[in-house]
């Protein structure tokens, strides 16, 4: 699966987002931190893991 590297112009957050296998790219990202809608993709890396983390969840 694609893990994106994304980047918030707003805040200045990066964090990455995983794209399921088969589904569209988003049009919109939408920041983990602040939750403005002006992220914007900097970096795609295949079949990339998370490691460790722990809290994070792409639920809601
Ligand atoms: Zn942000």
């Amino acid at each position: 699966m694609p893990v994106w590297t994304l980047h918030c112009p707003g805040c200045g957050n990066g964090f990455r987002s995983l794209v399921m296998e088969g589904a569209r790219v988003p049009a919109v990202w939408v920041c983990s931190a602040c939750g403005s809608r002006e992220a914007t993709p900097i970096d795609v890396q295949e079949g990339g893991l998370f490691a460790g983390g722990g809290s994070a969840c792409g639920c809601g």
